[in-house]
């Protein structure tokens, strides 16, 4: 199938991203890539909605790393993901389309792991950071994580943290980001809960969605 608008190199993306795309494989975008993309490259927040396994990760990582300034050593972006098992993955992933840019630092938080090897590594410095809500609090509260210098944050399956009693901390973290920061949700499933949070904290967002066929 070809279909030109459904093309990464569509998109305003640098060309280590897209030579890199292409050796992983991935040679058009899928319905939510292209239908989120363009807005988040665009610099506006974006509440985007599409089944398991229709590559959520690859469309907020690729509007993550786009906005990285690799000579910057802050936590530029962050992940939040209902689950430790959830932002290994998404790690990979970022890891895996971050590898043609030079040493993008990719770090985990998440509960069930020592506090202490955690603080080590944030104490080196990480571009990217990925986390279970409970311990990146965790690290905000005692000052081992500094988000002031955060350009994008993205709630990973929103609506499962919400299920999952994440709410004051994911508040809490968000609190702590700059108001001028991109935010970025996608969720698989239709969540009522989630909408007041986007209403109050998100600024004037786009929201795209791809149904499942009937
Ligand atoms: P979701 O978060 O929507 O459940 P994932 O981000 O885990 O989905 O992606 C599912 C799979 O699709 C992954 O194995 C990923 O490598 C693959 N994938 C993502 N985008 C593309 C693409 N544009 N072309 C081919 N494969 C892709
Ligand atoms: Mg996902």
């Amino acid at each position: 199938m070809s279909d030109s608008s459904a093309d990464f190199a569509a998109l305003p993306l640098a060309p280590e991203l897209l030579s890199n795309l292409a050796t992983l494989g991935y040679h058009t975008m899928t319905p939510i890539q292209a239908e989120s993309l363009p807005p988040m490259l665009a610099g506006r927040d974006v509440i985007a909605r599409a089944k398991t396994g229709s590559g959520k990760t690859a469309a907020f990582g690729l509007g993550l790393l786009s906005r990285l300034s690799l000579s910057n050593s802050s936590v530029q972006g962050l992940v939040l993901c209902p689950t430790r098992e959830l932002a290994d993955q998404v790690a990979g992933e970022l890891r895996r389309l971050a590898r043609s840019l030079p040493n993008v630092k990719v770090l985990t938080l998440c509960g069930g792991a020592p506090l202490r090897p955690q603080r080590a590594s944030l104490e080196h410095g990480a571009h990217l950071v990925v986390g279970t809500p409970g311990r990146v609090e965790e690290h905000l509260r005692k000052g081992w994580l500094m988000l002031d210098g955060l350009e994008t944050l993205v709630l990973d399956e929103a609506d499962r943290m919400l299920d999952m009693g994440f709410q004051a901390a994911m508040e809490a973290i968000i609190a702590e980001t700059p108001a001028s920061r991109q935010m970025l949700l996608f969720s698989a499933t239709y969540a009522e809960a989630i909408r007041p949070i986007a209403e109050r904290l998100m600024r004037d967002p786009v929201t795209v969605e791809v149904a499942e066929p009937h």
